[in-house]
């Protein structure tokens, strides 16, 4: 990006002045999206435009942007994989036995769905826990039609008694938005005590615990 940066400026003009719907302020063919729906009445393009021209298209050094996610160490993975990064807070926060990407067929209409993470049910009580990392690659959630079908899925595996743990991309640089989740994840598998203690501690969103600091604790 900052190679680039006369590329990356000029690419965010045109779409904030080329909107193919002419709109007054922002609309789905410009700036709205679903991944930015929060924001949504703050976004007008025709101001982004004044300020793309204002802020022109060189970018000088302030300062280093500190990490915010877990560092990996050497046998730990890419903290830019987001799929590795909640498998590695999973981990960390002892929340083991997850199946990456199995499939579970939910019959007609709806068909099959492949879950970021998949638990086996601890008890009677369910199906099973199945984690979905959204606003991402193949669950981006851009087009309506998406958006609805995944609706529709995660609908039908909660009538079917699966427990249904949906976190947003964005939420795992939000440690208090990962403590609510993780507290969820932790209640299906562990029970309530276990789910408040990983809540309220939570070093496993820290950077990781090296091998050898975890032995001299022992
Ligand atoms: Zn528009």
């Amino acid at each position: 990006m900052r190679d680039r940066w006369p590329e990356v400026v000029a690419a965010a003009k045109r779409v904030v002045a080329d909107c193919p719907s002419l709109c007054q302020s922002a609309c789905v063919d410009c700036l709205l999206h679903f991944r930015n729906s929060y924001y949504h009445r703050h976004l007008n393009r025709h101001t982004a435009l004044d300020r793309l021209e204002e802020w022109g298209e060189t970018l000088d050094f302030t300062h280093d942007i500190p990490p915010r996610l877990p560092t990996p160490t050497a046998e730990e993975v890419p903290v830019n994989d987001p799929e590795l990064t909640l498998r590695a807070m999973l981990v960390r926060a002892g929340l083991h036995g997850f199946q990456p990407q199995r499939s579970i067929d939910l019959g007609r209409p709806l068909g099959a769905t492949t879950p970021d993470f998949f638990y086996e049910p601890r008890n009677d009580a369910y199906e099973g826990l199945c984690i979905y990392l959204d606003g991402m690659g193949r669950h981006l959630h851009g087009r309506p039609e998406t958006r609805e079908r995944d609706r529709d899925i995660r609908e039908g595996l909660r009538n079917r008694g699966y427990e249904v743990v949906e976190i947003q991309f964005g939420q795992l640089t939000d440690p208090d938005a990962m403590r609510q989740h993780f507290f969820r994840i932790g209640r299906f598998l562990l029970g309530k005590d276990a789910a408040q203690r990983i809540r309220d501690d939570s070093s496993w969103y820290g950077a990781p615990v090296v091998e050898t600091e975890q032995a001299s604790e022992g």
